[in-house]
């Protein structure tokens, strides 16, 4: 039997059939069970910034494993503190880093870090994701992945996203934290207006509300910039992070600054491995790596590239290429995206139907010109064939 056939009778069935079995990565590409290989245009779900098995990554982890590998936070260790300082710097502004093992779990702990402001109601994004489990799935936007779970914990309301009046009148002096995406990945790459986080900043400002921008998706390059909230230069009151950080190791992180960040105080707040030496080993070899290739302004180029690329295709099933860097989302004008990924995928490229008429690419930073190109001309042929 395959591993797509054992899957679903061993692995808990929340993410339904796997349509693939993948056994082996090597920079941007996959190596299915049966020897197939694609290109990946998913990068786990804008992960894997560096690719799959990047030698700085796979070097930094193997040294760390056999060096020290999990010690209890009740103890530093040089990894951790590595990793905060880094991350203060790049965001530019003092804090203090709480360390996770996924971005659910870092919105948890933004969530509680609100509460200790003495006030309990957030306002969160209509179409928002922040995450699976309870508190998350309270500040998720989206009502049928939140209906079998209900009640949820939390004072949460949701309001058009991109809105400024509506948020300006959602806000009040009882609000203890606005969260927000700088761009909906699972809404479907889903980009607000120019101004709009400017905009949230002042508004939370005016009211004493925290803004908590969850950068999972965003963070760590994937726009362009070390932090999507930099390319308008806002300034939020903390920042979740999660999935590229890690450099596939599970490493999620909540960025408080200024007064947030001693919010939460000793006993407050834990996890067993958040910040273990091994994921923070990964996360710093990450940063190294974006800064000694100069990822940052490949991310930009290549994202260019590919939105010049598939937009110059002028073919009638597109309307057009929203999102920033290496994380766009090709809006369709009718619903086909997962038959155009299928085809994608019989011909060697691994693209996410992220909605029924947007399909979501977000490859790793180390993806070639050549690979750019070759997934615009097969996008060219699958097209064709959609429409025929
Ligand atoms: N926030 C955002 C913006 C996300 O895209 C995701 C994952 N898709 C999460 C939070 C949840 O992260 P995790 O799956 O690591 O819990």
């Amino acid at each position: 039997m395959s591993l797509t056939e054992r899957w679903p009778n061993a692995v808990m069935n929340t993410y339904g059939a796997p349509a693939l079995a993948l056994v082996k990565g090597d920079g941007a590409v996959l190596t299915a069970e049966d020897g197939k290989s694609y290109v990946d245009f998913i990068g786990g779900v804008a992960v894997n910034a560096l690719g799959h098995a990047h030698a700085a990554v796979v070097a930094a982890v193997s040294e760390q494993i056999a060096t020290l590998g999990h010690v209890s936070n009740l103890y530093a260790h040089p990894r951790a503190v590595e990793l905060a300082e880094r991350l203060l710097a790049l965001a530019g502004r003092p804090g203090r880093v709480f360390f996770s093992n996924s971005g659910a779990e870092a919105n948890e702990a933004a969530f509680k870090l609100s509460r200790r402001t003495g006030r309990t109601r957030v306002v969160a994004a209509e179409g928002g994701f922040h995450g699976r489990t309870m508190g998350a799935l309270a500040l998720t936007g989206q009502p049928a992945k939140q209906e079998p779970f209900k009640p949820l914990p939390g004072d949460v309301e949701h309001v058009p996203y991109g809105d400024v009046e509506a948020l300006a009148d959602a806000v009040d002096d009882s609000t203890a934290m606005v969260l927000l995406e700088p761009i909906q990945g699972e809404n479907g790459v889903v980009v607000p207006p120019p101004g709009y986080l400017s905009a949230a900043r002042e508004i939370t400002a005016r009211h004493g509300a925290l803004l908590v921008l969850d950068e999972v998706q965003t963070g760590i390059g994937r726009t362009g910039h070390w932090f999507a909230c930099q390319t308008e230069g806002v300034e939020p009151d903390a920042i979740t992070l999660a999935k590229g950080l890690g450099g596939g190791l599970p490493l999620g992180a909540l960025l408080a600054f200024g007064d947030a960040a001693t919010l939460l105080q000793p006993g407050m707040h834990a996890t067993t491995f958040g910040g273990n030496p091994v994921c923070c080993a990964a996360g710093l070899a990450v940063l190294d790596t974006i800064e000694s290739e100069g990822l940052l302004d490949r991310v930009k180029r290549l994202g260019e590239r590919l939105r010049r690329g598939i937009e110059g295709l002028g073919s009638p099933a597109v309307s057009h290429v929203r999102g920033a860097g290496l994380l766009l989302g090709i809006v369709l004008t009718a619903p086909v995206s997962a038959d155009l990924a299928a085809k994608l995928k019989d011909v060697g490229f691994l693209a996410q139907a992220v909605q029924p008429d947007v399909l979501r690419i977000a490859p790793p930073y180390v993806l070639t010109d050549e690979q750019a190109d070759a997934f615009v001309a097969a996008l060219d042929t699958v097209l064709g064939e959609a429409l025929s």
